[in-house]
């Protein structure tokens, strides 16, 4: 008798001393989760709280910090052997992928499947945060039989928040303008998010854009990691509109053809497995529409690209849920069962893994495989040509291949391949400089899905732009061959140019990139006199094209002794070449103290932003002047437009925006005031549509072209099918394309490119060609559509249009910027014409 009793309570008390001691979420917070909205700082202490208490089977690392300093994690959970052995697992992981330098063999068996979660990058989506808890609860707690299991075949990790000032902008916001009880009418304030809201980070920027380029701090140190482990399962966790149910896999057309079939396959088996959970509980949920997997830079696709199942998971709730809400059917949807659907597929996505860890780790395998033995698409090698102007860009490229573990090697020789300028097959010779980037190579997908000329689309309805091949949005020349050409060595980068101040007459800086711009706008900043010349011109047996600065000691003389230290220390901190003159007489061209040769001068630059304007569109402005060209900037909410201090702006950039001061009077004639006065506006995307409302703008929108139409029309094709209705809808659209635009490289708007730009074309807008008073700086002739998807319709409006173009007013100008220099900031070969309108277009 008595023996039993200790039988029956030594369990109990071995349990107790290990385990009792794990908290839930609540037990640790105070409240039922869902109940409240736990700020970060809270989510960070539970999560360091569980690793505290579990240090041999839960590991948290701090992997990063974002803009406004708050921790970035990544929670390895696993067994005691597994948590013990990280660092070898993730090795072995790396060798299945043929992406370790040692030549060890890789090991399939015994080897776990990783599994990866990454909750809330959308920070006003929050219910994922507060599931990230109840899921390492349940995953981490040694008493949870069931989840114990799952470990021994699968390594969990878990970043309980991929974007923190995003999440907190919302949740500090929603914290302070709730009443003791949520009021669920959905037009309560709590429903209603002011602007820019909490779906970006600190600049503004959607972090699930921004997978493959890589722009933003969060993604930068959160991808290093990630490309370190490449789990064989990805879950982004994110919301949709509250009348929305649950999404998950499988996803929707369009998929990307680089998506295997064991990809395709697995995402239904978890499909599967999650809807076995929903209907149990009576819940709805749908697969297989909206969410597609084409654009290379979500947190679905990417993970795909990169040899794992990568999924996007969108729960009904979003800022409209706050905590809780009416739906349009009568329910109330509330932040507790959001929270418990995101907890529920995490738990069915490890159990499914786990279910097939083995098959998992070996389809991984056989995708690197298969990448670098066979490789991936018709072409096998990509050739970029190194043109003397072309350098600031390949290094920027290349740093974005390495960021993707890309490899690529020196190239020389002679080979044939697809001319990305106009598209023929030609015959090439490859020199010094030249980079190779073989489509046979552990990451030959993500090659193909960013270097293809042309990505193929099965569905045209997608959700983002259907363009982004490399060689265009770097405006690079390039090949695309399907011979597999051999490399030519290790590359090496071009060596900086380092200038050690000596006593010259004067320097010149060739204007040739984003580089360029930042180093003159730091050296007008310290109130250096620059000069600049609108005419190519050719000094002490060197020649220097449009758009060349001059820094002479004369007008300097303030400077004294020190100016060639400070213009030396700047144009080597930014890479930049100095070429030293001896002499003020040009051999061709005009001379230094000609008329012709401009002083540059420090604009004052202010940009509108705040309610009104589109918050991406203003935060790719403000990140490019703050983390690019460290040049200051002034933001002014566009609602207080009539009170700015004018008189103190030299340059007003109008962001994407729908500007209402415009529609009073007084307002658009104070701007017009200032203009004629010499300020400078850069109007961008649909502020140009905006602008062109008023009577002093000369540019107009272009009317559909219906000449051509008129004779053949059809009166029939006003009947539509109402089965095709959403197909019939995208015939007038773009969702993003790319263009060949030419360009008048004579005007300081161009200076720096060749004839013709690749733009990226995410509207139908496009301009009549501006007969007096401006110029036509980047137009559309004929049909210039270079790759992506372009609706029929609108394929005949645009041709013959303005796209870049300038207005001369008073004293003053309009820049005119219809496209997206700057999108997502990684539309590369965008940026330089945007330092050209800030800096250059004065007069
Ligand atoms: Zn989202």
């Amino acid at each position: 008798m008595k023996k039993l009793f200790l039988l029956a309570i030594t369990p109990f008390l071995f349990f107790s001393a290990i385990c009792q001691a794990l908290k839930s979420p609540e037990e640790f917070l105070g409240y039922k989760i869902g109940t409240h909205y736990t700020p970060h700082w809270k989510i960070v202490s539970y999560f360091q709280y569980v690793a505290n208490t579990l240090p041999a089977t839960v590991k948290l690392l701090q992997y990063g910090e974002t803009n406004e300093g708050r921790p970035l994690l990544a929670t390895f959970i696993g067994t005691a052997d597994h948590i013990q052995n990280l660092e070898s697992i993730r090795m072995n992981n790396i060798r299945l992928a043929s992406l370790a330098k040692d030549k060890m063999a890789a090991v399939e068996d015994g080897t776990p499947a990783i599994v990866w979660l990454s909750y809330n990058v959308h920070g006003n989506e929050t219910s994922s945060s507060e599931a990230a808890m109840l899921t390492l609860y349940d995953v981490a707690d040694s008493r949870n039989t069931k989840t114990q299991e799952w470990l021994k075949n699968t390594l969990v990790v878990i970043d309980p928040c991929i974007n923190p000032d995003g999440r907190d902008r919302y949740v500090n916001w929603f914290n302070s303008i709730v009443g003791k009880q949520y009021n669920p009418r959905i037009d309560a304030r709590e429903h209603r998010e002011p602007w820019p809201g909490g779906r970006t980070n600190h600049y503004n920027f959607d972090l699930n854009r921004d997978w493959s380029w890589q722009t933003q701090v969060e993604s930068q140190q959160r991808m290093k990691l990630y490309n370190q482990w490449l789990p064989q399962v990805h879950v982004d966790f994110h919301e949709q509109g509250i009348n929305n149910p649950y999404y998950f896999a499988p996803a929707a057309q369009p998929y990307h053809e680089a998506i295997t079939q064991w990809q395709r396959d697995f995402q239904v088996t978890i499909g599967k497995n999650n809807a076995k959970y929903f209907d149990a509980n009576n819940w709805l949920f749908f697969t297989k529409e909206v969410f597609d997997l084409f654009y290379p830079s979500y947190g679905d696709s990417y993970p795909i690209f990169n040899g794992g199942i990568g999924m996007t998971y969108e729960q009904g709730g979003g800022p409209a849920g706050g905590l809780g809400v009416y739906k349009e059917e009568g329910d109330t949807l509330a932040l507790t069962d959001r929270v418990m659907h995101h907890y529920t597929t995490s738990l069915s996505t490890i159990e499914i893994s786990s279910l097939n860890a083995a098959r998992l780790v070996k389809e991984f395998h056989k995708f690197f495989n298969d990448a670098v033995s066979n490789g991936s698409g018709e072409y096998k090698s990509y050739v970029i040509k190194n043109l003397p102007q072309d350098g600031e860009r390949i290094n920027s490229m290349l740093d974005l291949l390495d960021k993707n573990g890309i490899q690529y090697s020196a190239v020389s020789g002679n080979g044939k391949g697809y001319n990305y300028n106009n598209g023929k097959e030609e015959s090439f010779t490859a020199s010094t400089g030249d980079v190779l980037i073989s489509a046979v190579q552990p990451k030959a997908v993500m090659v193909k899905v960013l270097f293809e000329p042309k990505t193929k689309l099965v569905d045209s309805s997608t959700y983002d732009i259907t363009a982004w091949s490399l060689p265009y949005v770097y405006g690079l020349n390039a090949y695309a061959s399907k011979d597999k050409i051999n490399p030519a060595g290790a590359y090496t980068r071009a060596t900086d140019p380092v200038t050690t101040a000596s006593d010259v007459y004067g320097y010149v800086i060739r204007w040739q990139g984003v580089q360029t711009a930042r180093a003159v706008g730091e050296l007008l900043q310290q109130g250096i006199i620059l000069r600049i010349a609108d005419k190519p011109f050719e000094v002490s047996g060197q020649q220097f094209d449009r758009g060349a600065v001059i820094v002479l000691k004369n007008s300097n003389n303030v400077f004294a002794g020190s100016l060639w230290n400070i213009v030396t220390k700047i144009c080597n901190n930014n890479h930049v070449k100095l070429n030293a003159v001896t002499t003020g007489f040009v051999d061709k061209g005009y001379d230094f103290g000609s008329d012709n040769i401009r002083v540059l001068k420090a604009p004052r630059v202010a940009l509108l932003t705040g309610e009104g304007t589109s918050s991406n569109g203003a935060g790719e402005v403000w990140h490019f002047f703050e983390k690019q060209l460290n040049y200051p900037l002034t933001l002014i909410n566009a609602n207080d437009a009539g009170r700015a201090d004018w008189k103190n702006i030299d340059v007003l950039i109008m962001p994407d925006g729908s500007y209402r001061f415009l529609n009073d009077k007084s307002a658009s004639d104070d701007l017009k005031q200032w203009v004629m006065t010499g300020g400078r506006i850069i109007a961008l995307e649909n502020a140009v549509s905006q602008l062109t409302r008023l009577d002093w703008i000369n540019l107009k929108q272009k009317k559909e072209d219906d000449t051509t139409d008129k004779k053949d029309k059809d009166i029939y094709s006003a009947l539509k099918k109402f089965d095709t209705r959403e197909r019939d809808n995208i015939s007038n659209t773009t969702p993003g394309s790319i263009f060949k635009v030419d360009l008048d490289n004579t005007h300081p708007l161009a200076f720096g490119y060749p004839s013709y730009y690749y733009t990226l074309k995410m509207d139908n807008n496009i301009y009549e060609f501006m007969k007096d008073g401006g110029w036509n700086v980047g137009v559309i002739k004929k049909d210039n559509a270079i790759a992506g998807f372009v609706g029929d319709k609108l394929k005949t409006k645009l041709k013959d249009g303005l796209l870049f173009g300038i207005q001369y007013t008073g004293r003053g100008s309009v820049t005119f910027l219809t496209d997206n220099l700057l999108f997502r900031n990684f539309w590369e070969n965008g940026k330089l014409m945007f330092c050209n309108a800030v800096f250059l277009t004065g007069r």
